[in-house]
């Protein structure tokens, strides 16, 4: 084939193929119910040189690409448009190109995970604040930007990963390849800085979820990374979602993450407490009912860490039931979070703890601080309604956890599951979209939306006319023939 030979001279047979036992293994990302697409092709670049060709090629071919990073995408994001398809597998792009220490950023290619890169920079004594998503052990640099991930530790002082960018290459629609970040002056050897070029344009490729280029290398910042860490685990039984609120709020007016050194901030909520018990899916967590809060400070100064800690506890203590711990066999999970980077064990456990008889469907949030325990209670509302409406089979709905973002908005990992039944599919995505329309309706921002999220987004009329416009616009100007996965935002 034509398009199969051109491919396989720019990167070789090894990394391209159009086998059947491949290309069904890209046929989908990680939800379970959005229907496969086989695509036609796989290939495996290595180098930006390498996507620039591939792009070209695809344009003469007028085909599709889709490009995938880990793959880890929950709403269809990662998976094949159409059977025309051909998906730019980018985890060879998986290079660290330099760790700048002296002005605290690291350039690397952007189908590098965040595991890995983390375990390098651990050892340079720095890390990269925001350590992506809960699936960083095998989600990539760039669809964390394509994304803008957070969740996986460190969002409460880092906020999402792409507020860390501050230098991307990207090759664009048309073949041609742009640096955006620092590297839009000629005159700048190293990437320092995002701002300072006249607009910034580098926000058209961040949370685009991939559609307005292929992100080939980024920089981001480094922190050094605090000696001494402590955290308390706490559990409440009463008014659960306003008490944990009190308890952040109160945190924040205490001076946040700046004075107060937290680095992480974690709520969940009673029902998916007793999934987490039932399954015994930590050694410490048995006989309890309510919600647990949990939270981490790091410090440089081991009596900075203590006066920070003891302020942290009394606020926690006024609001909640009882302190889980200290010890982590007394419920206290936050040495196994912060050290051995529990949470990025803890959401592959917790989706895999469903295993291949449910259909999970997933729905990811951002929302003010005053406004979580009412989306909340919604989704309690929305799963009480829902359920019995239409479900007859074992299904469950609601929210798995909070995640504080910076210091004034947070993240929300809902979603709904049912039985793994085919004849059920329609209807959960039927109601996919439906909770994805009530939590726009209520004000969130969906910012992993792939497939399915981006077309709520676009026919909910989320947007005006005059943006949906310009953004059309714009994505026409950096892909005219529309070849960078079409489809998504009804592009
Ligand atoms: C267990 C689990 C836990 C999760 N936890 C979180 C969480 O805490 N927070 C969170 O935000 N998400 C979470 N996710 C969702 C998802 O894994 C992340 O959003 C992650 O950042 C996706 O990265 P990826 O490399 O797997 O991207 P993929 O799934 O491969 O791609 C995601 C999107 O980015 C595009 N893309 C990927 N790489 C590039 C590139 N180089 N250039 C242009 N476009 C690109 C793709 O086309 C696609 O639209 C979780 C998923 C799982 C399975």
């Amino acid at each position: 084939m034509a398009l199969y030979d051109d491919l396989a001279k720019i990167v070789g047979n090894k990394y391209c193929s159009d086998k059947d036992y491949i290309c069904v293994a890209y046929s989908r990302g990680l939800d379970p119910c959005l229907p496969e697409i086989i695509p036609q092709i796989v290939v495996r670049p290595e180098t930006t040189e390498e996507v620039i060709e591939i792009v070209k090629i695809a344009n003469n071919y007028e085909t599709p690409i889709l490009p995938r990073g880990g793959g880890c995408g929950l709403m269809g994001g990662s998976k094949p448009i159409n059977e025309d398809t051909v998906v730019l597998d980018l985890t060879r792009m998986d290079k660290i190109l330099d760790i700048d220490e002296e002005n605290h950023c690291v350039t690397v290619q952007c189908g590098i995970n965040w595991s890995r890169l983390n375990a390098v920079l651990f050892d340079k004594g720095f890390y990269t604040g925001n350590m992506g998503p809960g699936s960083g052990l095998n989600a990539s640099i760039g669809g964390g930007l394509s994304h803008h991930s957070g969740g996986g530790g460190g969002c409460a002082k880092y906020g999402k990963c792409s507020e860390n960018c501050i230098g991307l290459k990207v090759v664009l629609g048309t073949g041609e390849v742009i640096n955006l970040g620092s590297q839009e002056s000629r005159f700048i050897i190293k990437p320092f800085t995002r701002l300072g070029f006249g607009p910034d344009l580098m926000g058209i490729f961040l949370g685009d979820n991939g559609v307005m280029g292929i992100k080939t290398e980024a920089t981001l910042k480094i922190f050094p990374k605090p000696p001494f860490y402590s955290g308390k685990t706490f559990l409440i039984k009463e008014n659960v979602y306003e008490n944990s609120q009190k308890i952040v709020l109160e945190m924040i007016k205490n001076g946040w993450s700046k004075a107060l050194g937290i680095y992480d901030y974690f709520f969940t909520p009673p029902a998916q407490v007793m999934g987490i018990t039932t399954d015994r899916l930590t050694k410490t967590w048995s006989d309890i009912i309510g919600g647990v809060i949990f939270y981490v400070t790091e410090a440089f100064n081991e009596d900075i860490l203590e006066k920070n800690s003891h302020i942290l506890e009394m606020i926690a203590k006024k609001y909640s039931t009882k302190e889980l711990g200290p010890s982590e066999e007394e419920g206290n999970i936050t040495p196994w979070f912060y050290e051995e980077q529990g949470h990025w064990q803890a959401y592959h456990q917790g989706f895999s703890l469903l295993g291949p008889n449910y259909f999970v469907a997933t729905t990811e949030v951002i929302v003010p601080i005053s406004k979580y325990p009412v989306i909340l209670k919604k989704l309690d509302e929305w799963e009480e309604k829902k359920h019995d409406e239409l479900f007859e089979a074992d299904a469950f709905a609601g929210a798995s956890h909070v995640v504080m973002l910076n210091h004034n908005s947070c993240y929300i990992g809902g979603g709904l599951a049912a039985t793994s039944d085919e004849d059920l599919k329609e209807d959960v995505i039927k109601l996919w979209k439906d909770q994805l329309e009530l939590l726009l309706n209520e004000g969130s921002v969906l910012y992993m939306c792939g497939q399915i999220g981006s077309h709520v987004m676009v026919d909910s009329r989320m947007y005006s006319d005059d943006f949906y416009r310009f953004f059309k616009k714009v994505k026409s100007i950096v892909d005219p023939n529309n070849i960078i996965s079409p489809g998504k935002f009804r592009l």
